[in-house]
This record gives structure tokens, sequence and C-alpha cells, in this order.
């Protein structure tokens, strides 16, 4: 299966124009955007008592390796300021690697396809919505059937005008 897919997550200061101004820092490196999903806004998963998260899936391309990948993104989450300060708080711009067309990567610092997507709706919805008939590499199962198996029950919905 071809397609490298990114999640971006933002519970601080301006949320919508923070994903952008992650696809642009994209576009500047050399990440080219193929499709986007609409933004989809979430209440704050794991960590619950913080602003709601708003989640967008986007497609890319690039000749970059997932490590190499890794790097780039680590780079643009600290141009913008994103300030961690505990596992699953608030942050400027949390962007992950979702996807790296078929391939299963368990290194140290680096799992592919991410583990959380079978368990998070906020991912797999913004997923189906821009390729439901991608399979996972590792449970063989594209996205609408792994959506189907999820048991989050956390409420996603799609942010107008975004
Ligand atoms: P989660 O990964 O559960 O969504 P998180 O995004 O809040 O949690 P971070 O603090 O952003 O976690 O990242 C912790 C580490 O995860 C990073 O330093 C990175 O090395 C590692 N990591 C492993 N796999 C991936 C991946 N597929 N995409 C992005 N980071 C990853
Ligand atoms: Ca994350
Ligand atoms: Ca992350």
């Amino acid at each position: 299966m071809e397609g490298v897919f990114l999640l971006l997550g933002s519970n601080l200061g301006n949320r919508e124009e923070i994903l952008n101004q992650a696809i642009a820092a994209l576009e500047k490196k050399g990440v080219t955007l193929v499709s986007k999903s609409s933004v989809y806004e979430t209440a704050a998963w794991g960590k619950t008592d913080q602003q709601a998260f708003l989640n967008q899936v986007l497609q890319v391309k690039t000749e970059y390796s997932p490590k190499k990948l890794l790097g780039v993104i680590q780079q643009i989450e600290l141009e913008l300021g994103r300030v961690r300060k505990v596992k699953w708080g608030e942050r400027l711009i949390d962007i992950d690697i979702l996807y790296y067309h078929d391939q299963v990567i368990n290194q140290a610092g680096l799992a592919v396809p991410h583990p959380g997507i079978p368990e998070r709706r906020f991912t797999l919805i913004p997923l189906v919505e821009i390729c439901p008939d991608f399979i996972h590499p590792v449970f063989q199962l594209d996205q609408k059937q792994l959506l189907e198996k999820c048991k989050d029950h956390l409420n996603v919905s799609v942010v107008e005008d975004c």
C-alpha cells in the first residue's frame, strides 16, 4: 500500500492557525501535501482536564526516510513553540507519523504504524474520510474496518469553516 499519513493535533492557542502553520512548515521542508481531512474536534484523550483538541490527518509525499521524517516533525514542533510538560498534556502542536506506506517499524523512539490508531476515534475518523481503503499493514484491515472495531466513545465532530 502506498501512502504516508500524518496526524496533527493542537489544544492550545489559536488551534486552527497552528494546524495551518504546521502544514506550511512541512511544505517548506519539502514534505508535499497530497490531501488533508476536515478538521475535527475531540475532547482531550487520556488526560481529560484540558481544552479540546483539534485534529487533522494529512496525506503527504516525501523523500525522507521514516527516521528522518520524525526528525523533521520534531523540529517543526519545536519551531512552532511546543512546550511539553506532562505526557498527554497540553501542547500547541503534536505531529505523529500514522502510516509510512506498508512499512512496519518498531525501533526505540519510532513505532509505525502508530500504535494508537486502532483505539482512537479522533485518528480513525479523519483516516476514513481521506483513505477508507488503506490497509493497516499489521492487522490487514482497512480504515473503515478499524473504525468499526474501535471501542473508543469520545465524540469527534467536524469543525466547519476550516
Ligand atoms: P502518542 O504517541 O501516544 O500519541 P504523544 O504524541 O503525546 O503520545 P509525544 O510526547 O509527542 O507523545 O512523543 C513521544 C515520542 O514518541 C517521541 O519522542 C517519538 O520518538 C516517539 N514516537 C514513536 N513513534 C512515533 C510516531 N509514529 N510518530 C511520532 N512520534 C513517535
Ligand atoms: Ca500523539
Ligand atoms: Ca507525538
